[in-house]
């Protein structure tokens, strides 16, 4: 992890440390053709794990307060090389999961660091380029 993500997720280094060994990382390519509902509960009704995550276009997810809580993804390989700061971004989620938990986790995470989406970009956008830079202060702010 770069140095300027150690000093701006200092108060959450131990969770992350914590979550590294613990949060449930569930492959989407292994569990996709099984109903969505038993991993989200009635968010999930009518569609398999597989529909409901690619109706999101997101390379990977975090979901909380739902039957099994965790990072969701298609392939382990979604988090090698460079996009080890993706699984940073989504252990974030876990590590300040917001209570509202279908609701979006983006916004509030973009809130406690001091990120702005900036042009008009998504909040989970804003949240990767940011994370993404290595958590380069010059990506915070509008
Ligand atoms: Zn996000």
């Amino acid at each position: 992890m770069s140095q300027d993500c150690k000093n701006a997720l200092a108060g959450y280094l131990t969770t992350l440390k914590s979550l590294a060994y613990s949060a449930p990382l569930y492959d989407v390519n292994q569990i996709g053709g099984t109903s969505a509902s038993t991993y989200v509960g009635s968010f999930g009704n009518g569609y398999t794990t597989g529909q409901l995550f690619d109706m999101y276009h997101h390379s990977s997810l975090t979901v909380v307060n739902v039957p099994k809580p965790g990072i969701y993804f298609r392939d382990p390989s979604t988090f090698i090389g460079a996009n080890m700061y993706l699984l940073l971004h989504e252990m974030m989620h876990m590590a300040f999961p917001y209570p509202n938990s279908q609701g979006d986790l983006d916004q509030p995470l973009a809130n406690l660091l001091g990120i702005y989406n900036r042009g008009g970009e998504g909040w989970s956008a804003a949240n990767s380029r940011y994370f993404n830079s290595g958590c380069n202060p010059a990506e915070l702010g509008p």
